[in-house]
C-alpha cells in the first residue's frame, strides 16, 4: 500500500483521544527511541524569575522533568520551559517532513482539547514550525497541518504540527 493509505489506516485503527495514555512521542521525547531531531528548545527561561528561592524551586522541577519526565499538569510549568521538539517524520510526505510536538502534553491530545490555557503552547508550535521552516531554507513555501481526530486522519494522539516543504503541494489536500 501506499505511505498515504497506511497512514490513513493508522489513523483509523488509533487509540481513541480520550485517554491518558501515552504514545510513541513520549519515547521520542524522552529518546528512548530515536529521532532525528531539528530543533529543541529545553532552555531556562531565566528572565521570569526573581527571587532566588523562585529560581531554585523551577530549576528543581527542571530536573524532575528533564530526568524523570514527570508530566507536570502545570501550565506555569508550560510557560517557564520553552518545551517544543521538532524531529522528522519517519513516512516523509515531501523532502522535508517535521512533526513540532509539545514535551509535555498537557491534555493536548488533539487540537479540538484545546483550552485557553493552552493558548501560548499553541502558538509556540506554530512559530516553532515557521522556525523549522527557515532552518530548512523552505523559503518558497510549505504547509503546515494538524490533523485531528479519525476523520482528520490523526494516528498519534500528542498534538502535533506537520511542517512540509520541498516540492509542490496540491488542493485541495487528500
Ligand atoms: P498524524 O497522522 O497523527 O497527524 O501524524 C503522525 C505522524 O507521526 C505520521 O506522519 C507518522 O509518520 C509519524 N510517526 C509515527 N511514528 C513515528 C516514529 O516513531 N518516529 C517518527 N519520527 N515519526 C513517527
Amino acid at each position: 500500500s501506499t505511505p498515504m493509505a497506511s497512514e490513513k489506516e493508522a489513523a483509523l485503527a488509533a487509540t481513541p483521544p480520550d485517554s491518558d495514555s501515552p504514545t510513541i512521542f513520549d519515547k521520542i521525547i524522552k529518546k528512548e527511541i530515536p529521532s532525528t531531531v531539528v530543533y529543541e528548545d529545553d532552555k531556562f527561561q531565566w528572565k521570569f524569575f526573581i527571587h532566588t528561592r523562585t529560581r531554585a524551586a523551577c530549576l528543581f522541577l527542571y530536573f524532575l522533568e528533564s530526568r524523570l519526565f514527570l508530566h507536570v499538569n502545570m501550565p506555569t510549568v508550560q510557560k517557564i520551559f520553552k518545551c517544543v521538539l521538532a524531529f522528522r517524520d519517519i513516512q516523509p510526505q515531501g523532502p522535508t517532513h517535521i512533526l513540532v510536538i509539545p514535551k509535555v502534553r498537557d491534555g493536548l491530545t488533539g487540537l479540538s482539547k484545546a483550552e485557553e490555557r493552552h493558548i501560548d503552547i499553541l502558538g509556540r508550535l506554530l512559530y516553532t514550525a515557521k522556525l523549522v521552516a527557515k532552518q530548512e531554507g523552505l523559503d518558497d513555501g510549505y504547509r503546515v497541518v494538524i490533523n485531528d481526530g479519525p476523520k482528520g486522519c490523526q494516528s498519534v494522539y500528542h498534538i502535533h504540527v506537520h511542517v512540509i516543504g520541498g516540492r509542490q503541494m496540491n488542493w485541495p489536500p487528500g
